[in-house]
């Protein structure tokens, strides 16, 4: 049977790995709705309807009809790349300019209700690992199983330093920190669909060592 798997928590929790490795073991569709928030923001910052000292939010709610996303499917890398009106921004997504002003628009109700409507359309056929802030409390409140992932800010910080700097992006310690920092604290207090865990999730914590034992029995949650 298959069941439809929520993994929600705070920026670079290592969410994606596990999603990613839960799906790939199942057989499941893994979606990363951070991506749909990112490729958002970047089509708005794009338009310099978002950026350091600006945000037109109803500039930016009246330009999301002309949004259109997809993911698509990438043999090699075994999950979808995200697409911005036919235009491949996987890369583009990442960069600290969009992570540095994505909270801002995705506590916009307007971004999230579409975007939320979108992501129950694409986890309506079961067999689905989603991950994101909000899955398991908004997105899909019956998901069979929820996760909620955790581990230090520090090491949140360096995980997501090392993954910028091994891809060759020019950054630093500091400024990485600053913006995990900013963005759980943006997340967790906005008014809409706010970052809490569900009453029902399983707390994962990915600071710790027994990260494969974890994993195993996940697995065997899944698969039960
Ligand atoms: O997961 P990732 O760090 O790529 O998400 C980028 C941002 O998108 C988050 O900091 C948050 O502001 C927003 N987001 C959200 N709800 C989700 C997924 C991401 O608000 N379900």
């Amino acid at each position: 049977k298959k069941i439809t798997i929520a993994i929600d928590g705070f920026s670079s929790t290592g969410k994606s790995t596990v999603a990613k490795r839960l799906a790939k073991e199942l057989g499941y569709v893994y979606v990363d709705t951070g991506a749909m928030y990112r490729a958002v923001t970047l089509y708005m910052m794009r338009k310099v309807f978002v950026s350091e000292g600006n945000f037109d939010k109803e500039a930016i709610v009246r330009h999301l009809p002309f949004i259109s996303l997809r993911f698509e499917f990438d043999e090699d890398l075994g999950y979808g790349h995200m697409f911005l009106n036919d235009e491949n921004v996987e890369k583009e997504i990442r960069y600290m300019e969009v992570s540095q002003q994505v909270s801002k628009v995705s506590a916009i109700s307007e971004v999230r209700k579409m975007l939320v409507e979108q992501q129950q359309e694409m986890g309506k056929s079961k067999g689905v690992v989603m991950d994101g802030r909000d899955i398991g409390t908004v997105v899909f409140p019956d998901a069979e199983l929820k996760l909620f992932m955790t581990a230090s800010t520090e090491k949140r910080a360096q995980r997501r330093y090392d993954e910028l700097k091994g891809r060759g992006d020019d950054v630093n310690f500091d400024e990485v920190l600053q913006n995990v920092k900013d963005r759980d604290y943006m997340d967790s207090t906005r008014e809409d669909s706010p970052l809490i865990m569900a009453e029902d999730a399983i707390e994962f914590d990915n600071s710790s060592m027994g990260l494969d034992d974890q994993f195993e029995e996940v697995l065997k949650i899944a698969r039960d």
